[in-house]
C-alpha cells in the first residue's frame, strides 16, 4: 500500500491528475497485495460505459472497468459543490475522488471473495441482500439501501480518507482533510435516516427489511426472521464495521459521527478511520 501512497503523493506534488496508467498500476498493486489474481483477470479503462454515462467503475465478477466520462462526471458533481475559494486543492480533490472509485470497485471484489466463505456474518448479509435482486426494479428504486453499495461507498470513501490522512501536511492540510471527512461522513450517513420523534436512527439494513416486507419474500427464499436476527447480532461490532455494513447504530453514535464531520479545529489532524474503529 505504501507504493500506492507514494504514487499519489508524487502526482499531487507535481499537481497532476492520476492517469489511466496510474489507475491501472494502483489496481495491480492491490490485486497482488490482496491476492485477488483469481478474481480480477483484467483492468480495463474505457472512454464511457455504454448505456450509462454516469458509471465511473464496474466489477463484473472477473474484470474491473473504469470509465473516463463517468469518472469526470462523478468528480465534477462533487467539485461543483465545493466553495470556490478552494481552487488550490483541485488536483488533490480530483485524485481523492478517483481513489474513492477505485476502492469502491475493490470493495465489490472483496464481497465476491467473501461470498466463497458463507460462514462469515458479513457475507451472509450480502447473500440476503442479493436475493432481493430477484425482485424486479427493487434496487433501482432503492439504490441507497442496497447493502453491497452501502459497503462499497463506505469503504471507497474511508479508504481514500485513510490514504489522504497519511499525505504530507503541506499537500493535504488539516483544513483540506476536514473537507474530505465531511464528504465521507455525508455519504455514509446519507443511507441512514433519523426518526426524530423516537430519537432513533434507521439503518440501511432496517430500511431494507421495511421495504422488502411489501413483497412475497418466501417466494425468493428470503427468510425475514433470520435476516432480522443477523442485523441485530452486530451490536458489539465497532462503529466502523457497523457503518460499513449498513447495520443499526445508536442515536448517540450517529450524533458522534455527524459531529466528526463538522468539527472545526483547524490544527488537529483527525484519523477518521481510527476514531470509528474505537467507537461503538
Ligand atoms: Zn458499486
Amino acid at each position: 500500500m505504501d507504493e500506492i501512497l507514494k504514487l499519489v503523493i508524487k502526482r499531487n506534488q507535481e499537481r497532476k491528475e492520476l492517469t489511466e496508467q496510474d489507475i491501472k498500476r494502483i489496481c495491480h498493486i492491490m490485486i497482488q497485495g490482496k491476492r485477488y489474481e483469481e478474481y480480477v483477470e483484467e483492468v480495463m479503462y474505457e472512454n464511457e460505459c455504454s448505456g450509462d454515462l454516469d458509471t465511473a467503475g464496474k466489477y463484473d465478477g472477473s474484470n474491473l472497468y473504469f470509465y473516463q466520462e463517468g469518472l469526470d462526471r462523478f468528480i465534477m458533481t462533487n467539485y461543483d459543490a465545493l466553495p470556490k475559494n478552494l481552487d488550490g486543492t483541485k488536483v488533490d480533490f480530483i485524485n481523492f475522488f478517483t481513489l474513492v472509485i477505485i476502492f469502491h470497485e475493490f470493495a465489490h471484489v472483496r464481497q465476491t471473495v467473501m461470498s466463497n466463505f458463507k460462514l462469515n456474518k458479513e457475507s451472509q448479509l450480502y447473500a440476503f441482500n442479493d436475493k432481493l435482486h430477484n425482485i424486479k426494479d427493487f434496487y433501482s428504486d432503492n439504490y441507497k439501501i442496497d447493502l453491497t453499495e452501502v459497503n462499497a461507498w463506505a469503504l471507497g470513501f474511508l479508504n481514500a480518507c485513510e490514504f489522504y490522512h497519511h499525505m504530507p501536511k503541506e499537500i493535504v492540510t488539516p483544513f483540506d482533510m476536514r473537507i474530505y471527512m465531511y464528504y465521507t461522513i455525508s455519504k455514509i450517513l446519507s443511507s441512514y435516516t433519523v426518526d426524530g420523534e423516537k430519537e432513533k436512527i434507521v439503518a440501511p439494513a432496517e430500511r431494507l427489511i421495511i421495504k422488502a416486507s411489501d413483497y412475497n419474500l418466501d417466494k425468493i427464499g428470503f427468510n425475514k426472521d433470520k435476516f432480522i436476527d443477523l442485523i441485530y447480532s452486530g451490536e458489539n461490532l465497532s462503529l466502523y464495521r457497523k457503518l460499513c455494513m449498513g447495520l443499526p447504530i445508536s442515536f448517540d453514535s450517529y450524533a458522534y459521527v455527524n459531529l466528526l464531520g463538522r468539527c472545526n479545529n483547524e490544527g488537529e489532524n483527525i484519523n477518521l478511520v481510527k476514531k470509528l474503529q474505537h467507537h461503538r
